[in-house]
C-alpha cells in the first residue's frame, strides 16, 4: 500500500449512547447491538491488513470484557472514550477526572497495557474546557484526539492547529481531528458523518492532499454507522440526520476507504512501535 501512514480509529460505544439525548439511566431500555457491528469491523480490518485505535467506552469494556481482548489480541490498541459518554463541557474538572479514571482502570484491568489515547465523548473538548488535556496529563495519558478545529454546534476550536501539536499547559501531544483549509473555508476529511455525507471522491481527494504534504490524517467512525438494521426512534430532525444519514452507503465508502490508503493505530503512527 502506497502513501504515507494515517491513523483510524473507532469509536467504541453503542447505537444509543451516542445520542446525546438519552440518559445513561435509560440505556438498559435499548437492544444492545455493539458485538455484532464490532465484529463486522474487526473482519473488515483483517481482510484490508489496517490497524486501528479503538476509543472504548468504560461502560462498554465493563459489561464486555471479552470484546475488549478479542479487539486487542487482534494487534489493535485500545485507547479509552471516557466511562459514561457525557459531555466534557458539561462536567467539573473532578467529575471528568473520576470518569475517565474508571474508564482507564476497567480497560487496563482487562488488557494488562497501560493506555496512551483519550478520546472525547462528542469530540467535546473545547476551548471552554482546556483543563481537560491537563487531567489527560495528571492521569497518565500520553496524547489525546478530541479536538475538531472547526465549528460546530456541539464541538470544535474553529482555529485550533490542524497538525499534531502539544496542548494545553502540560502540554500533552493532540492528534486533531483531520480537517481541509480551502481558502478559509474549513472541510472535515475524517470519516464518521463527514464520510458519509460527501460523495466519496472528495474524501479521498482531500485525503489525498493531506498525505502529499506528508501530515498524516485521522480518521474516525463509530460501529453504528455501517448498521441499517438498527432501531428506529423518534428524535430531533437535527439528530436524526446526525446519526442516520447515509447509513446505507457507509460500509462500502469504509471498504474503500481503508483500501484506497494506509491505515494504522494512532500510537503507531505517533511513537512508532507496533503496527
Ligand atoms: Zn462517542
Amino acid at each position: 500500500m502506497p502513501g504515507i501512514k494515517n491513523a483510524l480509529s473507532l469509536d467504541i460505544e453503542d447505537w444509543y449512547q451516542g445520542i446525546l439525548q438519552i440518559d445513561q439511566s435509560n440505556w438498559h431500555n435499548y437492544e444492545s447491538r455493539l458485538i455484532q457491528n464490532v465484529e463486522k469491523i474487526l473482519a473488515l480490518l483483517s481482510s484490508a491488513r489496517a490497524k486501528a485505535t479503538f476509543f472504548i467506552l468504560g461502560y462498554v469494556a465493563e459489561k464486555y470484557p471479552k470484546l475488549v481482548s478479542r479487539i486487542a489480541q487482534a494487534g489493535h490498541e485500545i485507547a479509552s472514550h471516557g466511562y459514561s459518554h457525557r459531555l466534557v463541557y458539561a462536567q467539573t474538572q473532578d467529575e471528568f477526572y473520576d470518569d475517565v479514571l474508571r474508564s482507564k482502570n476497567i480497560i487496563e484491568s482487562i488488557t494488562k497495557t497501560k493506555i496512551k489515547g483519550y478520546r472525547a465523548p462528542f469530540f467535546s473538548i473545547r476551548k471552554d474546557c482546556l483543563w481537560a488535556l491537563d487531567v489527560l496529563v495528571d492521569l497518565g495519558f500520553e496524547y489525546d484526539s478530541s479536538i475538531f478545529p472547526v465549528k460546530n454546534f456541539l464541538y470544535g476550536i474553529p482555529d485550533a492547529p490542524r497538525r499534531i501539536y502539544k496542548a494545553g499547559s502540560k502540554g500533552i501531544l493532540e492528534f486533531p481531528l483531520s480537517v481541509l483549509n480551502i481558502f478559509g473555508f474549513r472541510l472535515p476529511i475524517c470519516g464518521g458523518f463527514y464520510l458519509r455525507a460527501l460523495p466519496y471522491f472528495i474524501t479521498k481527494s482531500g485525503l489525498k492532499y493531506i498525505n502529499k504534504k506528508m501530515i498524516p490524517a485521522v480518521i474516525y467512525m463509530h460501529p453504528w454507522e455501517i448498521d441499517v438494521g438498527k432501531p428506529k426512534i423518534s428524535m430531533k430532525l437535527k439528530w436524526r440526520i446526525i446519526h442516520n444519514y447515509n447509513i446505507n452507503g457507509m460500509e462500502d465508502k469504509f471498504k474503500q476507504l481503508v483500501k484506497d490508503f494506509y491505515f494504522t493505530s494512532i500510537e503507531e503512527v505517533l511513537f512508532g512501535g507496533r503496527g
